[in-house]
């Protein structure tokens, strides 16, 4: 400490050769540019009506896809304000599962009037402070035009999951995996601190090749993708008591003197007795504790399976870890790393274990078991394709209902709750003055790209659309939207248009957060691209 004391800091920044450096009212443009490039790329894929694009990687790998979250993930950008657009969709999607393609047309819209904000020689940290203060606001209009929902009104749940796949793709099979979902996640769904709560990860999505998409169907228990380990076991234990073992039912090379020297058949012999009786010992040992079914997260010896078969156990082996884990939280077991510690209080316990077949292969059910809240989605499908997509769609699905049976609450799409959030906002810029009024109203304006993409989207008239929402609005038509299948404006309750309030509230938070991040940047220093390496890389040369 006294040291530096005595040496003044010098401020030097010495910058590498080759680093270029952009400032101020440069770099902030360069920026919004960024930004605006990218809101404007995706921005034809909002709503029922968007259209899809079609990406090819640098395999030659092809997507083809109208999913916000998909697009971001997938478009290979360079920019790290690009960069950071891909991070906002991303979190948007873990966060509420949809409203990706909204919150970064948002981020784009919210720049791209900043820009003018500073053009007009506004500062950028006024223009975060209003910018915030509007967010606020508008977090409050959805509260206050969202509507209540019972957290198990099914049909409702059903519902906000149909309108969201909705803009997918022409999903065919999007009300049977809806009314799935919405089961599922009632069957999760508990009560905690008097709040409705639900852990997605409760929920298992096993996917199968083969059949249909429309046999895909909600087990009530846990799915293991693995068949019994020996072929003379039973296949079938009614009120399974289950061990859940960590450690492999194998002995382990290490457990013997490495000095062991293996010279005369007798002792071959001797050996190969001794690591029978070990392996007899772990079997009896599960025996002896009471267990009908053993899950094992590794290998299981021949032998081991031979012992294990002869007692009438079920045993599956290789089980991945997660899976232990789910059947350790449905059963009621614990995993057990040590053999020798196993007691019957270990055990889980499930009504029925049963090794059926699905598809080409053979998997495990554990079904009725000690937690009904443990359930397992078997997604089928003609192709891997389509149960991918089917599981990334599920995915989504399971998050906003997850949504509204937490939050309870469901707002009208088509634009209706922007229109009302922008009446809000304008609203509030009326008590404020000078340049936060100015770029409170400019918020407002941001907001109602949305609606006013969505009509673009669907071949409308932008200005008389849009003139008419703002005046069925002021009339208080608080839930008046714009319906593309009819091109019209109609109220979007009647036509069941509903949407979870937390995905809209989290569209205004990621956006925000992302116009704010990028609006505070004004110094860009950036090294010099390693250029040659790259390509040396590339095509396999040093
Ligand atoms: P995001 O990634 O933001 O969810 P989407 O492409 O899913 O983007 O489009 C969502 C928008 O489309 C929302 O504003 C929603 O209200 C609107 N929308 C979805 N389905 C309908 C519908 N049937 N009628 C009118 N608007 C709809
Ligand atoms: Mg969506």
């Amino acid at each position: 400490m006294a040291a530096t004391e005595k040496t003044p800091a010098i401020p030097v920044l010495i910058l590498k050769e080759g680093t270029t450096r952009t400032r101020g009212r440069e770099a902030q443009r360069t920026n919004i540019m960024v930004a605006r490039a990218i809101a404007e790329a995706i921005k034809t894929t909002l709503g029922p009506k968007g259209m899809q694009k079609m990406l090819v990687d640098s395999f030659g790998d092809v997507v083809i896809t109208s999913d916000g979250a998909t697009l971001m993930k997938e478009i290979e950008v360079e920019h790290p304000i690009a960069k950071m657009l891909v991070e906002v969709a991303k979190a948007q999607d873990m966060e509420a599962g949809d409203g990706t393609t909204s919150a970064v047309i948002l981020a784009g819209e919210l720049l791209k009037n900043a820009d003018e904000l500073l053009d007009m020689n506004i500062h950028p940290t006024i223009i975060v402070e209003g910018y915030r203060k509007a967010a606020e606001k508008a977090i409050e209009s959805i509260d206050k035009h969202s509507k209540e929902v019972k957290w198990n009104d099914k049909d409702t749940l059903k519902q906000v999951a149909v309108i969201s796949m909705g803009t997918k793709s022409a999903y065919i099979a999007k009300e049977m995996l809806a009314d799935i979902a919405a089961e599922a996640v009632l069957s999760v769904a508990e009560e905690r601190d008097g709040k409705i709560r639900v852990d997605i990860d409760d929920i298992k999505v096993e996917k199968k090749e083969g059949k249909s998409i429309f046999d895909t169907r909600l087990v009530r228990g846990v799915v293991i993708d693995k068949e019994v380990v020996h072929p003379e076991m039973p296949k079938r234990i009614k009120n399974a008591k289950i061990a859940l073992i960590e450690a492999p039912l194998e002995i382990e090379k290490l457990e013997f003197d490495s000095k062991l020297h293996i010279t005369t058949p007798e002792q071959m012999k001797e050996f190969k007795e001794q690591e029978r009786q070990l392996l007899k010992e772990m079997v009896d040992k599960i025996k002896s504790v009471g267990a009908s079914v053993v899950f094992c997260q590794k290998g299981i010896d021949d032998v081991a399976q031979y012992f294990l078969k002869e007692a009438g156990i079920l045993a599956v082996r290789r089980v991945k870890k997660s899976d232990m884990e789910k059947l350790a939280k449905a059963t009621g077991g614990r995993i057990v790393s040590n053999i020798k510690d196993l007691t019957e209080e270990d055990l889980g316990h499930a009504e029925l274990v049963e090794e059926r077949k699905v598809g080409e292969d053979k998997m495990t059910f554990v079904e009725g078991c000690r937690n009904p809240k443990s359930v397992t989605i078997l997604v089928r499908g003609g192709t891997k394709q389509i149960v991918d997509e089917a599981e990334r769609t599920l995915h989504d699905a399971l998050c906003v209902i997850r949504n509204v049976v937490e939050d309870g609450r469901i707002v009208a799409g088509g634009g209706a709750i922007e229109m009302e959030i922008a009446r809000d906002v304008e609203e509030f810029a009326n008590t404020l003055s000078g340049r936060e009024q100015i770029v409170v109203k400019r918020f407002a304006e941001a907001i109602k790209a949305i609606p006013k993409i969505l009509i673009e989207n669907a071949g409308g008239d932008t200005v008389t659309l849009m003139a008419e929402l703002v005046k069925r609005h002021s009339e208080g038509e608080e839930t008046a939207g714009f319906d593309p299948f009819s091109g019209e404006i109609r109220d979007m309750m009647e036509l069941k248009v509903i949407e979870s309030a937390r995905v809209k509230k989290q569209i205004v938070k990621s956006a925000s957060e992302a116009a704010e991040t990028i609006l505070r940047i004004d110094d860009i220093i950036a090294a010099e691209r390693l250029k040659t390496k790259e390509k040396g890389e590339k095509s396999g040369e040093t």
